[in-house]
């Protein structure tokens, strides 16, 4: 398993073909609270995929790990300044294009690790897949993880829907990149049980409106390492699964 973008192009046409995954970790530039850097789903996002492709070499996969996307639709954190939010139809027609290139070399299969939960972003990846199965005849997966069944492997917090720079992503990020964490700030942040996921539901269009003032949900202040090397490991596991359903080698595990 290597870097796509780290390989010469001979590295790459060998590590295509038939059976062999890239997977491209989807992230934004986001506000995540006071605490955690704008970057907070690239970092979730690449420690996801790099977990997966771990596994998926384990069984003698080839697979590449791409350049992470790190501009997509962030329309509910518009209001807070370092956001740089691109239209929903921008972030469709990129991950159509890297899919055409990779369908073009022979990549087998495209996995999407996403850890952004925006409802634009998501629909936009959701065109991005529709297009790329019937367009490119690429195999594609890409696991929701707000829906079922991947929900149901996440923390309790996480499935109450309080799950933008809470517990969760904090300690992801704590695992990931604890020089990133401004930790004073985290320790002593009250909790904010608000489920941004109803506040979807009900027709919410921002983090203010649903009862984010400071851009975060849920209870940084109980997040671990610990936590998020858990998180890390059952999101690799996730998309693991998902490729190997895609690919019809759901029982060789
Ligand atoms: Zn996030």
């Amino acid at each position: 398993m290597q870097p796509l973008a780290a390989m010469t192009w001979e590295e790459a046409r060998d590590a295509a073909g038939p059976g062999s995954v890239a997977i491209l970790p989807v992230g934004a530039i986001e506000a995540h609270g006071p605490h955690l850097p704008l970057e907070t789903d690239v970092i979730i996002a690449q420690a996801m995929a790099r977990a997966a492709a771990a596994r998926l070499a384990a069984r003698g996969s080839s697979v590449v790990v791409l350049p992470p996307l790190t501009y997509t639709a962030a329309a509910f954190a518009g209001g807070f300044a370092g956001t740089l939010s691109l239209r929903p139809e921008t972030v469709t027609a990129t991950v159509l294009d890297i899919a055409a290139g990779l369908a073009r070399h022979g990549f087998g299969v495209l996995a999407i690790a996403n850890a952004h939960l925006d409802p634009g972003h998501l629909a936009s990846l959701e065109a991005a897949v529709s297009a790329i199965r019937r367009d490119l005849g690429l195999a594609v997966v890409f696991p929701n993880l707000a829906a079922k069944p991947w929900a149901l492997r996440l923390t309790d917090e996480f499935r109450s829907g309080a799950c933008h720079a809470g517990q969760f992503e904090t300690s992801v990020v704590l695992a990931e990149r604890p020089e990133l964490v401004r930790e004073a700030t985290r320790a002593a942040l009250a909790p904010n049980p608000s489920s941004l996921s109803r506040a979807i539901r009900d027709g919410k269009q921002s983090f203010e409106a649903a009862g984010g003032d400071r851009a975060y949900f849920g209870f940084p202040a109980q997040a671990t390492a610990e936590e998020g090397r858990a998180t890390i490991e059952v999101l690799g596991a996730i998309l693991d699964e998902a490729v190997r359903a895609e690919l019809g080698t759901e029982t060789g595990g």
